[in-house]
């Protein structure tokens, strides 16, 4: 096999990007040294995966572990959720209070995601003003719950700004269950989430709507129930 020769890599490029991103990189000579250099491949892998605003999983981890889940679930049987989560009204938090403010929304709403989470679980930022958590292991009646203590909390925490004054946001989440053995497709699950996000919406914001799966006999009249008023 041939010898890589480490001194011809071109490693700048990755090393400066990894130092933008707040890595202390090595400044030496030791290329050929292979923990500098995976060091360097694991600062990339982790980079690339995640969101730059926020630090959470950003869209291309989210739809790897969401395959992962998913497989989980048909092969082992335990159920999982999904939650999609949107900040209500954000265009006129950036319209009122300028783009950097609205940033710190994010990050405030990704802190409180991260908070309000258990170990196994994975909050992602799937796009602009849009969360997603991926809920392993969980029932509809959890994730209904833990749905609800999101929103509250965020409802409940308003970010102080610089002069004193306070802006509290709120999110709708749109929930989609997976039942145990049940084999569902990625694109499938979003589907559902995002129709439980826009009743969430359309039903005045602020709350949560969940699908719940029917292999779990929820009646037509219960599933209009579990659309919680808030
Ligand atoms: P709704 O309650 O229906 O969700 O209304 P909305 O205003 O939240 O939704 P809309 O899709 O109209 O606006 C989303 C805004 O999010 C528009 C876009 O400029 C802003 N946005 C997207 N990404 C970022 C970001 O990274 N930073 C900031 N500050 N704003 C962002
Ligand atoms: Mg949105
Ligand atoms: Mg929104």
């Amino acid at each position: 096999m041939a010898k890589i020769v480490t001194g011809d890599l071109r490693l700048n490029d990755a090393k400066m990007l990894l130092r933008q991103a707040g890595y202390a990189v090595a400044d030496h000579d030791a290329e050929a040294d292979a923990a500098h250099l995976q060091a360097i491949i694991d600062g990339l892998c982790e980079i690339s995966s995640s969101d730059a605003l926020t630090g959470l999983a950003n869209l291309r981890q989210f739809r790897a572990l969401l395959e992962q889940e998913l497989d989980r679930v048909a092969r082992t049987g335990a159920p999982m959720s999904l939650l999609l989560i949107d900040c209500d009204h954000f265009k006129s938090v950036n319209d009122t209070y300028g783009h950097p403010v609205g940033d710190l929304v994010l990050q405030s709403i990704a802190h409180r995601l991260r908070e309000d989470m258990r170990p196994m679980d994975t909050p992602c930022r799937y796009g602009g003003e849009e969360f997603s958590l991926i809920l392993p292991n969980c029932t509809p009646v959890h994730a209904e719950r833990v749905a609800g203590r999101i929103r509250g909390s965020i409802e409940q925490n308003p970010l102080t700004l610089t002069d004193g004054r306070s802006l509290r946001v709120t999110v709708s989440i749109g929930v989609a269950c997976v039942a145990p053995w049940q084999k569902l497709e990625r694109d499938v699950l979003m589907e559902t989430a995002d129709r439980q996000l826009y009743r969430a919406k359309t039903g005045g914001r602020n709350r949560v709507a969940i699908d719940a799966p029917a292999e779990q006999g929820v009646s037509a009249p219960e599933r209009s129930a579990l659309f919680i008023e808030e």
